[in-house]
């Protein structure tokens, strides 16, 4: 079944009946069982309720509390699959840093189960600056979509010239002015459900440009799903 996209060790999985029974659902086969169990999982946890920061209580954190009074016409809520440790750092490295395509795959089972639970709402992944796009060729959401077979739209435009996230410390990062515009086209999608899709959940200062902006234009239904924070 292939190599596992974490470990490298072959893949020969026995499948339990239920697991034939649901094969059709699930991409299997990119990631082993060892690996998988290993992985920082945030579903479960008790975590902040508005963006899945593990903690003792879901009350809203510290920051998610300022994102509120920032925002008051908004929802503050997010959902993140993993904690941005470990085996998901090393990947999102390899994957966006160095490039590595193949791992566009190894999330495909938890963006394929985050549409089920929303299968009306429009995924739309937050589109990357020119200067990131020239220097990675391309972008690592809408790769992570095409490769989970799920359609997704795209309204939305990313104007800052150079300048990267990653680079950035936190106070830089909440400082950042908002970098996107809607594109043409996008007053079909006002009626739908919007599903805002980036890699990482850092400051969320990103998402909440992106949030706040869809706002404005008369959108009322968006939510957020990053893979870490
Ligand atoms: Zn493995
Ligand atoms: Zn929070």
């Amino acid at each position: 079944m292939g190599q596992c996209l974490f470990c490298q060790t072959e893949i020969r999985e026995v499948l339990t009946l239920q697991e034939l029974f649901d094969f059709g659902k699930k991409d299997r086969g990119t990631v082993c069982r060892t690996c998988e169990g290993k992985l920082p999982r945030l579903t479960g946890q008790t975590c902040c309720s508005g963006c899945m920061r593990p903690q003792e209580s879901t009350n809203l954190c510290e920051d998610c509390r300022r994102w509120s009074s920032c925002y008051p016409e908004l929802k503050i809520a997010h959902h993140a699959c993993y904690a941005y440790t470990g085996a998901v750092k090393d990947w999102l490295q390899r994957y966006k840093f160095q490039g590595d395509y193949r791992l566009s795959a190894a999330f495909t089972n938890d963006l394929q189960a985050f549409r089920r639970e929303h299968p009306k709402a429009l995924f739309l992944p937050l589109p990357i600056s020119i200067a990131s796009y020239e220097e990675r060729g391309f972008n690592q959401c809408e790769e992570m979509l095409k490769r989970a077979g799920i359609r997704y739209v795209q309204f939305l435009g990313n104007q800052h010239a150079g300048e990267k996230q990653s680079e950035k410390n936190r106070q830089e990062r909440l400082l950042t002015t908002q970098p996107f515009s809607l594109l043409v086209g996008h007053e079909k999608y006002l009626k739908q459900e919007i599903i805002l899709f980036d890699d990482v959940y850092t400051t969320g200062r990103t998402l909440y440009h992106a949030k706040s902006l869809l706002y404005k234009q008369g959108f009322r239904s968006v939510r957020s799903i990053t893979i870490a924070r």
